[in-house]
C-alpha cells in the first residue's frame, strides 16, 4: 500500500530525524514510539519493499533441508533490517600505537585478531569491506563495555539494574543523501573488554549476525544465534544462513527513498 506524499512532509521528517540522530536518542524514540509509529509514519517513511537478493545469498542452498528459525526473529519498526549496498562497509576499534608491548596492549591486539576472524567467517555470505574511519562504517564494533540498562520493575515499581552484559548491538536510523533521502540504518556492537579471550570470537559472531539482520535468536543449541552462551561455541550453521536469506528476501523500509514507487 503505498500512499502519495507531499514534499515538506519527509523534508521536515528528515531533519527531525537527523536531529535526533545527533542527540543519539533515535532509538530510543522510536521503540517507545513518541508518536511515531510504522504506520502513523507510513506518508512519511519509504514504503516496505523487497531488494534483489545478494548473490552471495542466492547462490545458497542448503542440501541438508536444516530448516530456520525465522519465526523467532523479532519485528522492526522499518521492516527487514537488511543492508542493500555492499560491500557493506564495516569499521573496528583498533590500538593506536602499534609499537606498544604491554599486556594491555597485546589483549587489545588479541581482540582484533578474534574480531577479524568472525568477520572473514560472515564475508562469505554477504561482502564486507573494512573502513578506517569510525563515522564511515555502515557497522561499528567497539571494544566498550555495553551499557546496565537499569529499568524500573512494573511489579514492584522499583530501579533493576540487571547483570553486566558481555556484548550489545543496536541500531539506530538515518536519511542517507537529499537527491532523494535514502532511509539508511546503522547497527553499533558492543564487545567488553572484559570478556575471556576464548569467548571473544563467539561473541562477535553472534552479534554480526544481528548487524546483518538477524534480529533475534535461535532456540537450538548449535546455531551461533542462539539465545545463550555455551560451553563449544558452534561456528555459523547452516540454520543461520537459511535464516539470514529469508531475513534479505523480506521487505523494508531501509535502503528505499520516499519517492520510490513499487511496481
Ligand atoms: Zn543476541
Amino acid at each position: 500500500m503505498i500512499r502519495k506524499t507531499r514534499i515538506g512532509q519527509y523534508l521536515s521528517f528528515s531533519s527531525l530525524v537527523s536531529l535526533l540522530l545527533s542527540l543519539g536518542i533515535l532509538t530510543i524514540i522510536w521503540v517507545s514510539g513518541l508518536g511515531v509509529t510504522a504506520k502513523e509514519s507510513e506518508g512519511v517513511l519509504p514504503p516496505l519493499q523487497i531488494h534483489p537478493l545478494p548473490s552471495t545469498l542466492k547462490n545458497w542452498h542448503d542440501p541438508q533441508n536444516a530448516g530456520d528459525y525465522f519465526s523467532y526473529l523479532e519485528e522492526s519498526p522499518v521492516g527487514s533490517l537488511i543492508w542493500s549496498e555492499f560491500p557493506i562497509k564495516i569499521y573496528w576499534d583498533q590500538p593506536a600505537n602499534l609499537v606498544d608491548n604491554s599486556a594491555s596492549h597485546q589483549r587489545f591486539q588479541q581482540w582484533v585478531t578474534e574480531v577479524e576472524k568472525a568477520i572473514a567467517e560472515w564475508n562469505s555470505y554477504l561482502p564486507l569491506v573494512e573502513v578506517k574511519q569510525e563515522e564511515l562504517g555502515d557497522i561499528i564494533i567497539k571494544r566498550d563495555n555495553p551499557p546496565l540498562g537499569t529499568t524500573i520493575n512494573p511489579e514492584t515499581g522499583k530501579l533493576e539494574i540487571p547483570r553486566a552484559r558481555s556484548a550489545q548491538t543496536s541500531y539506530k536510523f538515518y536519511f542517507k543523501g537529499d537527491n532523494p533521502p535514502v532511509l539508511s540504518h546503522q547497527m553499533i556492537v558492543l564487545i567488553s573488554p572484559n570478556l575471556s579471550q576464548e569467548l571473544i570470537l563467539s561473541a562477535i559472531r553472534h552479534e554480526l549476525g544481528h548487524a546483518l539482520g538477524i534480529w533475534g535468536h535461535s532456540p537450538v543449541e548449535t546455531d551461533a544465534l542462539y539465545f545463550s552462551q555455551v560451553r563449544n561455541p558452534p561456528p555459523i550453521s547452516v540454520r543461520d544462513i537459511n535464516t539470514l536469506k529469508k531475513v534479505y528476501q523480506q521487505p523494508t523500509r531501509l535502503g528505499w527513498t520516499i519517492s520510490q514507487r513499487s511496481h
